[in-house]
């Protein structure tokens, strides 16, 4: 979390979008959408922040791995338009927005970088928020009517993905820290004492 969330402060509040509104009162957000931007990193930032545009993301991820928010979680922000999951409309409402820099037909991956942001920013979403892993999605899979929306794409490795939320990534790291911790304290106590 700290990791992916020092990321996102290095950009935030640098690129904020007015294109967004109120969530539902009491949306439960469980549901994450991950697009591409078919644009570099700028003309996508100018696009989602442009009020004429009507569309935001919360999340864009450049290639090199830098993420920039450009609304809060708590709004909703205007990524997927007409869409449904599992027979449930308007998926805005509750649902985050992730939108990877890629241009299809000129990129032929997403990098390694873009790619550990992303893992790293899912899996930090997925901590503070009951958002499971059926639920993190594509556009394409969530635009309506059927074949809308192409993103991200047959280059997006959602096998890749769903081990890398099923992982349990690092067991008992978090009592490790703690054990660390406390032994350096018994040490330096120690050695007062
Ligand atoms: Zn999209």
């Amino acid at each position: 979390m700290r990791k992916a969330l020092s990321r996102v402060r290095r950009t935030v509040g640098v690129h904020g979008s007015p294109n967004f509104n109120r969530r539902p009162e009491g949306a439960t957000i469980d549901t994450l959408v991950i697009h591409y931007t078919a644009l570099e990193l700028a003309p996508s930032l100018e696009i989602l922040s442009a009020p004429e545009a009507q569309v935001s993301t919360h999340f864009v991820i450049d290639r090199d791995g830098t993420i920039c928010q450009l609304v809060g979680m708590a709004d909703r922000a205007w990524h997927a338009g007409h869409s449904a999951i599992h027979g449930r409309a308007d998926v805005n409402s509750y649902s985050v927005g992730i939108d990877l820099v890629f241009v299809p037909g000129v990129d032929e991956q997403y990098p390694g970088e873009q790619w550990a942001a992303m893992v790293d920013l899912v899996k930090a979403l997925m901590r503070v928020l009951p958002i499971k892993s059926e639920n993190v999605v594509g556009h394409e899979h969530v635009a309506l009517p059927p074949g809308r929306k192409q993103d991200p794409g047959p280059l997006f490795d959602w096998n890749k993905l769903r081990s890398a939320l099923s992982a349990p990534g690092h067991p008992g790291r978090g009592a490790d820290a703690r054990r660390n911790r406390k032994s350096k304290i018994e040490n330096r106590k120690s050695r007062v004492a």
